[in-house]
């Protein structure tokens, strides 16, 4: 049932002009417009909604998609096809540009830069003689395409909509692939996505680019359809409608575009036609609207309306309803690294000292970890043993000192490289997707073993390569215990669990050494055995294990060595049964804070 309606959506799209009739001109107009509308839309879907970055400059990119053909077609007599081209190829310099210099300072500046980038075309295109200044520029050809001139709205209908499907089932191929993960984990924070392994600032630029030639290939429809262009779409007030159209749609769902885009359009035709004759003088009225219905949307629903509506549907028709669940076919193993020998010593700490200003977290602090053992970093809160993971995976670097991993220095390392080289963590406060399925969140772990990028992934080349991505994140899932939960909302478990799918997504990067801060926090006893089981099977395979944990049943029972921590400093090291014995360590914890 659900398989039908998008061949039945395409089948009515593409039967409107020829059944509207000729008195609907105005109606072809409209749709034509929604479609340029919604590819800009499309493109704030994967850079707002799902890579969470604002941009208001989008406006700009249409500007630079339709100014560039405009000027060149008549200028210089281009074809059009050729000036799409040439302004594809500026808008990604633009894109990388701009990206370059504002995503790497990170919060707010990229839509400060946007906001600045809008601003500054919309002058530039008023103010350059040859682009006609505000009054614009005129006699631009019509597009050739299978053949015909297209020169009505009717038969340009179709290059709008046929671009917009393209466009949607690029960005629906990417979203569902293990670059589609990649964007999705930059919510999850840049220390998360990293750790996993996933190159966070290339991730944002290539979101910023597809999106800006989304809008440049907009750009260049519209100033073929209308035949002339003046600076006034391309201003910002534009770009803040085309967010408003993907806020108001559902910014994280692909079809939220086209409704949001639907939606202010016809709200925009209607309001301007009724709004004057209510108030009696002439205004844009509607932007004051469209600023109430966006607060009210975000205040009563936050993802958009696409998402309400669904649900709505959904329960009024069953049938309609996308299987949850499922099952992960089985494929070929994915490619494991050797392990190194056991007993080797595969962590180094060599006198780490980490201060945040005046506070020293960690001082001085030595130890290792050998290749098939469990440590256990113990110690009262505040110890520094959150600190110290974070040195050794790379988060925070040491202020002074040496790590050295397989027999090489890492401290100057950035957390990615560190987990290319096989370390692999979980984080004391849990960081994942919580609104996606365990599975996927699992899957992100497994990112640095897969190669394909979005070129293949936009158009389906990565099938085989995602399926054995699928596979290895489901027998991680099925290693630890949680199989029955594989296709729930991660945020849907108990906080206890969401700790074990955080060591399925470790496991899923096939590491040497696996970093576990607080794992058996929040399990109940039985849960807390099965751990205990696992971690030592995965020490039996040779993996080494840094562990912090404050339940010391589970540390005496299952560490092979134990470093104390107190105040930053290293208080004791050895045996479980010394630890226990050793008076200075019952003193920390007797008179201790735990
Ligand atoms: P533990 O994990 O042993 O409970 P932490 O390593 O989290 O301890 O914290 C050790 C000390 O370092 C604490 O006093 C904490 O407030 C401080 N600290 C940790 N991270 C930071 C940071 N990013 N900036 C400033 N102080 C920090
Ligand atoms: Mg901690």
């Amino acid at each position: 049932m659900r398989r039908l309606i998008l061949p039945l959506f395409l089948l009515l799209l593409a039967l409107l002009p020829v059944v509207l009739p000729g008195s609907a001109e105005f109606y072809v107009t409209l749709l034509n417009y929604i479609g340029l509308y919604a590819l800009v839309a499309l493109g704030l879907v994967l850079l707002t909604g799902v890579g969470g970055l604002t941009s208001f400059g989008q406006a700009a990119f249409v500007g630079v998609g339709a100014y560039t053909t405009a000027w060149l077609t008549t200028a210089f007599g281009w074809s059009p096809w050729v000036t799409l081209i040439v302004a594809l190829a500026a808008t990604t310099a633009v894109a990388l540009f701009l990206g370059f210099i504002t995503l790497r300072m990170g919060g707010h500046y990229l839509p400060l830069g946007t906001i600045a980038w809008g601003i500054s075309l919309y002058f530039l295109f008023g103010n350059i003689e040859s682009f006609g200044g505000h009054t614009g520029l005129g006699g631009i050809p019509p597009v050739m395409f299978l053949g015909m001139e297209l020169k009505s709205g009717r038969e340009f209908y179709y290059l709008i909509w046929i671009a917009l499907m393209l466009a949607v089932v690029v960005t629906q191929n990417l979203l569902d692939s293990r670059d589609g993960r990649a964007i999705r984990a930059l919510k999850g924070g840049v220390v998360m996505a990293e750790a996993m392994g996933v190159n966070t600032a290339w991730y944002k630029i290539v979101i910023f680019t597809i999106a800006a030639q989304f809008a440049c290939v907009s750009g260049w429809l519209y100033a073929h359809l209308q035949r002339f262009v003046n600076p006034t779409p391309f201003s910002l007030t534009q770009g803040i409608e085309y967010l408003f159209m993907a806020v108001i749609g559902g910014v994280g769902h692909v079809w939220g575009a086209l409704l949001g885009a639907g939606l202010i359009t016809i709200l925009k035709q209607w309001l301007q036609d009724l709004l004057p004759k209510l108030l009696g003088q002439s205004g844009n009225f509607e932007v004051i609207v469209f600023g109430l219905v966006m607060i009210f949307v975000l205040h009563r629903a936050r993802d958009g309306l696409w998402p309400v509506i669904l649900n709505r549907i959904e329960r009024l028709w069953p049938a309609l309803a996308a299987n949850a669940g499922g099952s992960v076919p089985q494929a070929e193993l994915l490619q494991k690294r050797d392990m190194p020998q056991g007993g080797d010593t595969i962590l180094e700490v060599r006198q780490v000292t980490k201060r945040f200003g005046g506070l020293t977290a960690n001082n001085a602090v030595s130890f290792t970890v050998q290749a098939g053992e469990v440590m256990a970093l113990i110690g009262p809160n505040g110890a520094g043993k959150s600190t110290m993971f974070n040195c050794v995976s790379g988060v925070n670097p040491p202020t002074e000192g040496e790590v050295r991993f397989l027999n090489q220095r890492i401290d100057a390392l950035t957390s990615r490289e560190i987990a290319r080289r096989g370390m692999s963590r979980t984080f004391q406060h849990v960081r994942l997707l919580p609104t996606m399925t365990v599975l996927d969140n699992v899957a992100i772990g497994a990112h640095l073993r897969g190669s394909k990028t979005f070129v293949h992934s936009s158009i389906r080349l990565d099938r085989e390569e995602e399926r054995r991505l699928r596979f290895e994140a489901a027998r991680q899932i099925e290693r630890t215990g949680l199989a029955e939960h594989m296709f729930d909302a991660a945020g849907s478990l108990p906080l206890g669990k969401q700790r074990i799918v955080e060591i399925a997504r470790a496991l899923a990067a096939d590491p040497c050494l696996l970093l576990l801060d607080e794992p058996a926090a929040g399990l109940r006893y039985l849960e807390k055995q099965a751990l205990a089981e696992l971690l030592r099977k995965l020490r039996g395979e040779g993996m080494g294990i840094l562990l912090v944990e404050h339940d010391m049943d589970f540390v005496m029972g299952l560490a092979d060595r134990i470093v104390v921590m107190e105040f930053g400093e290293k208080l004791a090291e050895g045996l479980p049964k010394q630890i226990q014995e050793d008076p200075k360590v019952l003193q920390a914890y007797l008179g201790g804070v735990d």
